[in-house]
């Protein structure tokens, strides 16, 4: 206990409280008054406290910390805040579940949202990632579709695997994304103990105008560790907030935990070439095509002091891209460009961008004015551009707008432009045959038996064999034998002979 004297409560209003506990009644057994404005206020207060939920990634947790550049990247990008060894940028991550809503345990098996946010001298940089390298669609047509099939059922208002396998098996883009899920990846043991990644391909351009197109990888320095399917259930029951408890403990301990930044990074002029379409979101780009370059490390050190103002209200954008970054074709990443604003405007309101979470350490010098809660005012700055009264311009050369061409550019709804190698199961089969040890293959055959067996209808479970007999013919079997289907297997295996390889 402090020695010193607390502060006297005040109303908001700054004016000291006489009571902390005693409501404004007549008489002590008599009726409470209405001008006990304090008791009130509290009230009403109290009755407004919660912000609407993320729709998407409503559990977290997150801390502080700096991204520092250790590799000479000036020939790749002209972005400040990677323009020299050593330069050490503020940086804020959050931390998060995909599914389930404030509350949910941790520890399910579900994607883990990695999100950044760089306070850079050209403003705010946000990578809004999560802990895999792709995505179960390319296309944000099907983002709302996808999270409602992940979600809960409009009758019973209960989470469904049929529902999920349904979308699954009728999204066979989904299956490189699923089984990165149903390995031990989609059961991480800590936050601290994953990848990170910014999984869509963006651009970088240099000071002569040269254009690259990147990949962001995160790798923990921790190393990977994973629970198990019966570890993360344990947990689950155990304690619900486990990953949040273990990152603001290790932190408060004294323990950073520390990623090192690496990039793929293609030449502009190969992306019309190259074996896969490079811009879809459901495919990784080999390391054996573009090896990853070290250029950086990403460390978090300091806990927020509130977890309302910083983690609940922190507000990341696929937008925010300083000069020398940019985006790419991916048509994901033009859906999430518009959707991440647009749901903070909605969740926070129209100055989110003003809070201390999101409000970048350089002057803003923006058109936007007024609206709720607005804090920082342009005070006598003209109101609209041009103007004659010397208000703020933009600069060609400073902004961040890449200069791509489009071929063809008839409006239309089309698929993506199919590579040589594209197809929706060769990588997912290359992850289960090249790359996974004998002790992950069969956890993954493992989790998904038990996946496809927990409220899932026969009929479902033949689609389900399908689609794992096309990722690998000899996946397909052993989930079939793991469900008690072995006899079932023949047809599904056929289709499987489609898959491709990507060695
Ligand atoms: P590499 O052998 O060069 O790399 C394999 C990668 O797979 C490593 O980064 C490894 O991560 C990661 N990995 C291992 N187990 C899993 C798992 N259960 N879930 C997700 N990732 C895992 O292979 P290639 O680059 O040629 O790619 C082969 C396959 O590896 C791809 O089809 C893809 O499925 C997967 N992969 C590829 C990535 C890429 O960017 N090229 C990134 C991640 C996965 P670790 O760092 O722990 O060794």
């Amino acid at each position: 206990m402090s020695a010193e004297k607390p502060p006297i409560t005040t109303t908001d209003s700054g004016i000291p409280a006489s009571s902390d506990e005693f409501s404004l009644t007549a008489g002590p057994g008599g009726p409470t008054v209405l001008h006990d404005h304090y008791l009130v206020q509290k009230m009403q207060h109290f009755n407004r406290e919660r912000v609407p939920e993320r729709v998407v990634h409503a559990k977290g947790g997150g801390a502080h910390g700096f991204f520092e550049v250790t590799a000479d990247l000036t020939q790749y990008t002209k972005a400040s805040f990677l323009g020299q060894v050593g330069k050490r940028t503020p940086a804020f991550v959050r931390f998060s579940t995909v599914a389930g809503e404030q509350g949910h345990p941790d520890t399910v098996r579900d994607p883990r949202g990695f999100a950044l946010k760089l306070y850079t001298d050209e403003g705010n940089f946000d990578l809004v990632g999560n802990n895999t390298p792709v995505f179960f669609i390319r296309d944000a047509s099907k983002f709302s579709d996808f999270i409602h099939s992940q979600k809960r059922m409009p009758e019973s208002g209960l989470r469904s695997n049929e529902m999920q396998w349904d979308f699954w098996t009728l999204s066979p883009e989904s299956a490189h994304q699923v089984t990165i899920l149903m390995s031990d990846r989609g059961t991480p043991r800590t936050w601290r103990h994953m990848h990170g990644f910014g999984s869509h391909t963006f651009s970088w351009i240099n000071s002569d105008g040269r254009c690259f197109w990147v990949k962001y990888h995160l790798k923990t320095v921790q190393g990977i560790e994973c629970f198990s399917e019966s570890e993360a259930a344990a947990m689950a029951a155990e304690d619900a907030d486990f990953h949040r408890r273990d990152l603001y403990d290790s932190i408060a301990a004294g323990e950073a935990a520390e990623w090192r930044v690496e990039m793929q990074i293609m030449p502009f002029e190969d992306a019309a070439d190259y074996r896969f379409n490079p811009f879809d979101l459901t495919k990784v780009w080999p390391h054996s095509d573009y090896p990853q370059i070290e250029v950086g490390r990403l460390v978090l050190d300091r806990n927020p002091e509130n977890f309302f103002a910083e983690v609940e209200q922190a507000g990341f954008s696929p937008a925010n891209l300083v000069p020398g970054t940019g985006l790419s074709p991916d048509k994901m990443l033009m859906g999430r460009v518009f959707s991440y604003h647009d749901t903070h405007l909605h969740r926070i309101g129209a100055n989110y961008e003003q809070l201390p979470i999101n409000s970048p350490k350089v002057p803003v010098h923006s058109y936007n004015q007024d609206a709720a809660m607005a804090y920082h005012h342009s005070g006598t700055q003209p109101v609209y551009a041009p103007n004659s009264r010397g208000g703020p311009q933009a600069d060609p050369a400073r902004g961040a707008d890449l200069p791509w061409s489009v071929a063809g550019g008839e409006l239309g709804r089309y698929a993506y432009d199919k590579h040589a190698e594209d197809d929706d199961f060769g990588q997912a089969g290359a992850l289960y045959r090249d790359v996974m040890t004998d002790g992950e293959r069969q956890a993954l055959v493992s989790n998904i038996a038990s996946h496809a067996s927990a409220g899932v209808s026969a009929e479902m479970q033949q689609r389900v064999l399908h689609y794992w007999s096309s990722v690998d013919a000899d996946l397909g079997a052993r989930v079939a034998q793991a469900l008690g289907l072995a006899g079932a297997t023949n047809g599904a295996a056929a289709t499987a002979a489609t898959a491709g390889t990507v060695a």
